[in-house]
């Protein structure tokens, strides 16, 4: 009995979470913020990845893990999804017009990959907000493409965009299975990335992986690089592209067209 209602006082918060959310898209709280890619070889800027926060009117910002979750049961992920979809497009689309050449990456959950209508709104998307096709690359956890895809997979490149898998950690992920994927760019794991320093078969894993990346031209982007030391192995083994609080925290986009005119001063690299 004492289950029940505790289960039923947990669904009841539910639903006023997911009203709370709603209203939140409504009203405009929700914002997104952009953290740089960096070619770990000539140090150009190369990317950002989009990354959703919630203006809350009583708790501040909130991070994706306080409300995504609650987003993906309720479904509402997939009206907030398309609007994050668009805004990072018509952001990316005024940077391009700005004369930058770098892509936006943006985070695609399960759900919305399963909906039938994605692959045609991203094409809408893409077609309203004129950034180019080419310069934008969905991520998805590896999970959201077990089973039958590869349609889908290849209905979204037909479109020119690149795809990316998130979270990918060697030694737990097959990499034959990505080899039957159109997949263009690898993101490894922050955590991974992280206790590399300390691991012999971490270093091994990153080598093959990136002996197979050269093979079939895929990219792989590292996450969560915190320290000068962790970029230098990487850099070591050949990674092409990292992303994490050693180069930058994500930023608004006002501040990221700050970090644009430093970078491009600092490194003398034409973007
Ligand atoms: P993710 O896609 O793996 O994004 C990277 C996360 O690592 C971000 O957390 C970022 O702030 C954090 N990070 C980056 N560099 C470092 C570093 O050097 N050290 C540490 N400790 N952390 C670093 P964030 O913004 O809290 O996002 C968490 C997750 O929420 C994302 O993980 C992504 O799975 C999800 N997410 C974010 N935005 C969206 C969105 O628009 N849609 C969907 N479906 N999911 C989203
Ligand atoms: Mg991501």
């Amino acid at each position: 009995m004492a289950d029940q209602s505790e289960s039923s006082r947990e669904s009841a918060e539910g639903v006023d979470y997911a009203r709370e959310l709603k209203k939140a898209l409504e009203d405009d709280q929700f914002f997104l913020v952009y953290q740089p890619e960096i070619d770990l070889h000539s140090n150009a800027f190369v990317g950002v990845e989009a990354l959703i926060r919630w203006r809350h009117p009583k708790r501040g910002v909130l991070s994706p893990d306080a409300f995504v979750p609650e987003l993906e049961s309720s479904g509402l992920i997939l009206a907030v999804g398309r609007w994050a979809l668009a805004t990072a497009c018509a952001q990316g689309a005024e940077w391009h017009d700005k004369g930058f050449r770098f892509t936006v990456s943006v985070n695609i959950s399960a759900l919305q990959f399963a909906w039938s209508g994605f692959v045609k709104e991203v094409e809408e998307v893409i077609t309203t907000s004129r950034f180019p096709a080419g310069l934008l690359v969905l991520e998805f956890a590896q999970d959201t493409l077990s089973g039958d895809v590869t349609d889908r997979l290849t209905g979204l490149t037909q479109l020119g965009v690149r795809l990316a898998i998130d979270d990918f950690e060697p030694g737990q992920s097959l990499l034959s299975d990505l080899e039957n994927l159109p997949i263009t760019v690898l993101k490894l794991d922050r955590h991974f990335v992280a206790t590399l320093s300390d691991s012999p078969e971490g270093t091994e894993l990153v080598h093959s992986l990136v002996d197979l990346a050269k093979k079939s031209q895929l990219q792989i982007v590292a996450s969560g690089i915190e320290d000068a030391e962790q970029r230098q192995r990487l850099q070591l083994e050949d990674v092409g592209v990292g992303q994490g609080f050693l180069f930058s925290k994500p930023h608004e986009a006002a501040d990221i067209d700050r970090y644009l005119e430093d970078f491009s001063i600092f490194s003398g690299k034409p973007l």
